[in-house]
């Protein structure tokens, strides 16, 4: 059969598929906005109950099931029931880490602000890629950068970009280290954040040339342990190339001694990254601001504001001290972004994202409306609850304290429980659903940790929680408690 063509000649092939509505895919102004408001009502409804629900999520393959999965959908279906049935797998089926009772790994209470700018991002579709592409938001990204550095105490101007999160921040970084100080040796601790190990590794960075140094009794980078390292590897020929230290181990809120640390990097020509991801946000108050002092010394640093900055996830930022590092290492110049390759920062030249979300959004937002002070005040009280359990802890001759509290973290053993005991009681409050505590292993040994960033958290809750881990301690099976000490054996 003979293809039929118009005036133009545009087949009919083309020309059927072209009568279709051009609003197939469009809402009216007023479903969008009822629509829209349902959204609303759906998240300041979970702002309002959280609280009250389990801080940890159920299981509920069935009912998950029944409200999400079957076929991909061929026809329509109300956008109203498909919210609610999202509405319904997010309420109890999720851990919620903004709930005022969960302590377990790094909970991540969020800001209104920041919910608000997160949409308004999503909404505006902005794409900061190049200058070009969106100055507007490009210029708001770099402002956040610049007071999130004003936030950490640093001086001056540095480079910096928003990704993900910390892992892609740490990866970030690294491959700007390596490209700008070159290949050789990279010095972690026994407690530098996994993300590290995993980044060098998905960069082919060889084995060999990963040193692993153990950390001093407190868990901190040992500066001894280091320089003796470092030293023997000059001595073999080898070249000291990166050493990453942290403020704010996840295990412990340990903070490293930077200008120690700081002295060793500069005198073998090496490049300091310091992962603040986790505890950055300290510098803001006073009671932080000594522990994170020599941030300054780095020449690269990540901080994660979905971790301590009241941030819906998906927001880590890496700064870079010397500028122009992150362009050599990623600017690119591919023939069809030629037109928007003059102007500004380019952002799609200083990280591994080329189309990018405008993350800054929900970040300028929340420190545009409260301001450094109030923000502040959230942190250190979020401080002060860690010392808080801390003394409750110790109150109770069944716990001991394996680490004080530490920028928000506090860690502690039961002294009658084996490792598997106190991963039983974790396991059994988790299925309670009444708080939500984590384990962590230090030494070998698994122990107990509370990680205290919702500003929202009572010292009600903290004691609730104590005398209810107390609880679970105390009727653990036989099986999990430690055998007495005899004399013999003591
Ligand atoms: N660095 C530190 C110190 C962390 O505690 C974490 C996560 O807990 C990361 C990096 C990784 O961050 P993200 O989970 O945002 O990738």
């Amino acid at each position: 059969m003979e293809n039929s063509v118009d005036s133009y000649g545009v087949p009919d092939a083309t020309l059927g598929a072209l009568r279709t509505s051009p609003d197939v895919l469009s809402f009216s102004e007023s479903e969008m906005r009822r629509l829209g408001y349902l959204v609303v009502d759906a998240v300041v409804d979970h702002i309002q109950t959280v609280d009250g629900r389990r801080p940890t999520s159920m299981a509920g393959d069935d009912v998950l099931t029944s409200a999400v999965a079957g076929p991909l959908p061929s026809l329509p279906s109300a956008l109203d029931a498909n919210v609610a049935a999202l509405v319904e797998v997010t309420a109890d089926y999720q851990q919620h880490d903004d709930h005022r009772r969960f302590f377990a790994r790094v909970p991540g209470p969020s800001s209104f602000p920041g919910i608000l700018g997160d949409w308004l991002a999503t909404g505006m579709q902005s794409t900061v890629s190049a200058w070009q592409s969106a100055p507007g938001p490009s210029t708001v990204e770099m402002v956040v950068c610049q007071w999130l550095s004003e936030a950490l105490g640093l001086c001056g101007t540095w480079d910096g970009i928003l990704v993900s999160g910390g892992s892609m921040a740490n990866l970030t970084a690294i491959v700007t280290a390596r490209v700008c100080n070159g290949p050789g040796i990279v010095y972690l601790s026994d407690q530098t954040h996994i993300s590290i190990t995993r980044g060098l590794a998905s960069i082919g960075w060889a084995p060999e040339d990963i040193r692993i140094i153990p950390s001093d009794s407190a868990y901190r980078f040992d500066p001894g342990a280091l320089a003796a390292a470092v030293e023997k590897d000059v001595a073999a020929g080898l070249r000291p190339s990166i050493v990453v230290a942290t403020t704010g181990t996840t295990n412990t809120g340990a903070f490293d001694d930077l200008d120690a640390i700081a002295k060793i990097s500069a005198a073998n020509g090496m490049w300091l990254h310091v992962d603040a991801a986790y505890g950055g946000p300290a510098a803001m108050c006073e009671r932080g601001r000594a522990q994170l002092s020599g941030l300054r010394h780095a020449d690269s640093l990540i901080v994660d504001p979905h971790k301590w900055l009241f941030q819906p996830f998906g927001i880590g930022c890496l700064l870079v001290k010397r500028p122009g590092c992150l362009e050599r290492a990623f600017a690119m110049n591919p023939e069809y972004l030629a037109d928007l390759a003059d102007g500004g920062v380019n952002f799609y030249d200083r990280g591994l994202e080329l189309t990018r979300r405008a993350r800054a959004f929900q970040l300028w937002l929340t420190l545009r409306t409260y301001g450094r002070e109030a923000l502040a005040g959230a942190i250190d009280r979020c401080m002060a609850l860690a010392e808080y359990a801390q003394h409750v802890i110790e109150l109770n001759p069944v716990f001991r304290i394996v680490t004080p509290a530490q920028l928000g973290i506090v860690t502690f053993e039961v002294l009658h429980l084996t490792d598997a005991g106190h991963a039983d009681v974790i396991k059994r409050m988790a299925s309670e659903g009444f708080a939500a505590a984590g384990s962590t292993v230090l030494d070998g040994r698994t122990i107990l940790r509370l990680c205290t960033t919702n500003p929202r958290t009572t010292t009600d809750d903290i004691r609730e929680t104590v005398d209810h881990i107390a609880k679970l301690a105390d009727s653990a099976a036989v099986t999990m408690l430690r055998p007495f000490p005899t004399l013999e054996s003591s």
